[in-house]
């Protein structure tokens, strides 16, 4: 399996010579399989979205916050004409899959349709657990305002969890903990430092110490920190990284490629 990090950038995407090694584009992976094309989330990431004429391709949405769906309208995958693409989403304020893209694709806010573009594009809701061709899909919920999945995706006998938008407590951890248990790679959001979350406990987010902490009890083997602080610019970050001092452990770079 490869993952292909097309953004991490939480809350809103930012631009600049400062975000050029980290990225400003927001939340997007991509888990390649040999048959399968799955994409978790649709931030601003997904404007980079190669085209795909071989493969299926689906997409999982944690949730419906706009730093996580902003660049579906964009979504180039749109424009090949009668490519299937499989949207899974949960069921967010009485709104399944389809209603959630409803909205979002109205006017006065976007002026057509999700259907009215040239790919064949079908809402799913979310199963679980469930089989995408060869890749195995799991979640548990996340600890997050309006509720979040962290998936876990495994195929070829691997196996990656996408922890994006938690906030991380001691009771909830363990779930987390057991839930990432020797997987191949664990991405885990990290958009405040401890002395920031002191102001920011309830916004849905954890820290660099709190992922050390799940991924080394959970046996985790890799490591990459998400959803970046759009406060935080490369130099920032780079010298968060350098006191973690972990060779499989660093803060994700937008287009890096990880092969599990
Ligand atoms: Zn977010
Ligand atoms: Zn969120």
């Amino acid at each position: 399996m490869k993952i292909t990090i097309l953004g991490a950038r939480g809350s809103i995407p930012i631009e600049g010579k400062k975000f050029l090694e980290f990225g400003g584009l927001t939340s997007c992976v991509l888990c390649e399989t040999k048959t399968e094309v799955v994409f978790i989330d649709a931030g601003t990431g997904l404007i980079n979205a190669p085209i795909i004429t071989d493969k299926n391709v689906s997409m999982l949405l944690t949730h419906p916050h706009l730093d996580h769906l902003i660049g579906l309208p964009f979504f180039p995958i749109l424009s090949q004409k009668n490519k299937i693409i499989d949207f899974y989403a949960g069921t967010h304020e009485g709104l399944n899959a389809e209603k959630l893209l409803d909205g979002l694709f109205s006017p006065p806010y976007w002026p057509c349709k999700i259907n009215d573009y040239p790919a064949d594009f079908r809402c799913h809701e979310l199963s679980l657990p469930m089989q995408i061709g060869d890749v195995k899909v799991e979640a548990i919920k996340s600890n997050h305002p309006g509720e979040s999945f962290i998936f876990k995706v495994s195929s070829e006998g691997k196996s990656f969890v996408y922890a994006t938008d938690y906030e991380y407590d001691e009771k909830n951890a363990k779930e987390l903990i057991e839930f990432s248990k020797d997987a191949d790679l664990l991405c885990f959001d990290s958009q405040y430092t401890e002395e920031e979350l002191l102001s920011k406990k309830g916004y849905g987010h954890s820290t660099i110490s709190q992922g050390l902490k799940v991924y080394k009890e959970s046996g985790a083997k890799r490591l990459r920190f998400v959803h970046h602080n759009p406060a935080y610019d490369d130099e920032f970050l780079r010298s968060l990284e350098k006191e973690i001092k972990n060779e499989n452990v660093s803060i994700a770079r937008v287009n890096e490629v990880i092969k599990l």
